[in-house]
């Protein structure tokens, strides 16, 4: 049988994904791929970090995904993991803002809404005159909130795109591109030239599944995927360069000296290594890889026991407006949203720092962001219970940014990677932030190239 070799660099979700569906891909056309992932870090899973002590459980990074994604789902299956899903709790639907001074639920129904005070009557007029605000015929990459302004006025866009966006991406709705953040608003409004006609239009057609997570937490699935996905997997193997050779390509790893040969290579990492790693074949692939922003976020949970009960909600959790004099970006009530996460009785909050709007959090050491975050999150709830459980995780570069110009510098990349067969990139730096995002990003790109692999040794095809 005929053997190529793929090696994947990066062991993230999108990195796992690939490989395990190149090899799938290329087996089913009767050709054994030899798949080698290369990851810098101790362990698989990338941002996907789960932290268990003293009876908690804490996500350093996603902490769930919204499912019916097919490519997700066939990974928790190639895990063993199907039964593993846990959906979030009813709970999960109630949403709250931090806004002057108060928590406020967004209710669903439009009185309970206006009656929140999250917005003025002026502003809820606004809100609800965006059907007869015509369709746009700008062409240019809008921004988010020159989008939410535009349709549901300056106060929507304030008072609750930008925290929404704050919440998805840790990003600033005044830079991020609606295009490529948050392509279906646009195409809502391309197709039914308004936001609320189309929203009523699509009632009953979900276009995304239930929130769900694991019940070992979200690195179980990359660590599962690594067990069982048929693929090699090497720890604390940084790669340093990657280059092309007369019959495919050398992969050289920090340290050792090492230099591997492939037939294929797929660059699962994230967006400024991956700029440094394609700078050396192609500088404006480099160059547009490099331009997407990374600013740091801080993650710090903190556990209470049951006297917190009474002070916090039972929900998804909480975003915060600026301008509150609140540093945090929003908290998750992890032990409201999926069983599992702390000991019986006990409240687990995780509040999210730092991200676009925040670049300077990455300063703070841990013990200052224990201190902040204690101080805000009493400040929040009221709360006078101390935490019972604290762990904090930094990191120093969290989510790319898909700011203005994010499409043209997705079309740069996609137009090296297709002018270097054999090369693949892949990854949430890229075409969706989410996991299930990186996940199916990742399959798709396997499946690609396992599939020319498999053609290019079966002699169908001279080119991969
Ligand atoms: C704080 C936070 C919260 C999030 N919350 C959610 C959420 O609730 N829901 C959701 O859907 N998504 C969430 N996300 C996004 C989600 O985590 C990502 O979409 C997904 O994990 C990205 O996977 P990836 O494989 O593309 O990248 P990564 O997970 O970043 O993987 C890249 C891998 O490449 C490795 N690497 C880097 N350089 C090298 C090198 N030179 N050689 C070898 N290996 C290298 C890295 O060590 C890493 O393991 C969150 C992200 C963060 C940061």
């Amino acid at each position: 049988m005929n053997v190529a070799r793929l090696i994947v660099v990066g062991a993230g979700i999108a990195g796992l994904a690939a490989a395990w569906s190149a090899r799938r891909t290329a087996a089913r056309a009767g050709v054994a791929l030899d798949v080698l992932v290369l990851e810098r870090g101790r362990e698989v899973g990338g941002k996907a970090r789960t932290i268990v002590r003293d009876g908690w459980m804490v996500e350093g990074g996603p902490s769930g995904f919204l499912g019916g994604r097919p490519e997700l789902d066939a990974l928790l299956r190639a895990s063993g993991l199907v039964d593993d899903a846990v959906p979030a709790r009813a709970a999960a639907k109630r949403r709250f803002l931090y806004r002057a001074g108060r928590l406020r639920e967004i209710k669903p129904s439009p009185l309970g809404f206006a009656r929140s005070g999250i917005m003025s009557v002026g502003g809820l007029l606004r809100l609800g005159a965006e059907p007869l605000i015509p369709r746009s015929s700008r062409t240019d990459d809008e921004t988010v909130w020159a989008f939410a302004a535009r349709r549901l006025g300056r106060q929507a866009a304030d008072r609750l795109v930008s925290p929404m966006t704050l919440g998805i991406f840790a990003g600033d709705a005044r830079k991020l591109s609606l295009a490529s953040a948050f392509p279906k608003m646009a195409r809502l409004e391309r197709e039914h030239g308004s936001l609320i006609r189309g929203l009523i239009a699509r009632r009953g057609q979900t276009s995304s599944g239930p929130l769900t997570s694991l019940r070992g937490g979200m690195q179980s699935l990359p660590r599962k995927l690594a067990e069982h996905g048929g693929f090699r997997v090497r720890c604390d193997a940084a790669v340093r360069r990657i280059d092309r050779t007369d019959t495919g390509w050398t992969v050289s790893i920090e340290g050792d000296g090492t230099a591997l040969e492939a037939d294929a290579v797929v660059i699962a990492t994230e967006p400024w290594v991956a700029a440094s790693l394609v700078r050396p074949l192609d500088a404006s692939a480099a160059d547009a890889l490099g331009a997407i922003p990374c600013p740091p976020v801080t993650v710090v949970a903190l556990g209470f026991d049951s006297s917190a009960r009474a002070r916090i909600p039972d929900g998804f959790g909480v975003l915060i407006s600026r301008g509150e004099d609140i540093r945090m970006l929003g908290n998750l009530w992890e032990t409201s949203l999926y069983p599992g996460r702390g000991p019986a009785g006990g409240i687990l909050v995780r509040a999210m720092f730092g991200g676009a709007v925040d670049e300077s959090i990455g300063a703070l050491d841990e013990a200052e962001m224990l201190t902040l975050a204690r101080r805000e999150v009493a400040q929040l709830y009221r709360l006078t219970a101390e935490p019972v459980f604290e762990h904090v995780v930094r990191l120093e570069r969290a989510i790319p940014q898909y700011v203005v110009g994010h499409a043209l510098r997705v079309a740069a990349v996609e137009r090296a990677v297709e002018s270097m067969p054999g090369l693949a990139v892949t990854g949430f730096g890229l075409r969706g932030v989410a996991f299930g995002d990186a996940a199916a990003d990742g399959v798709r790109t396997g499946d690609d190239l396992g599939r020319r692999l498999a053609t290019h040794r079966t002699g169908s095809s001279a080119c991969l």
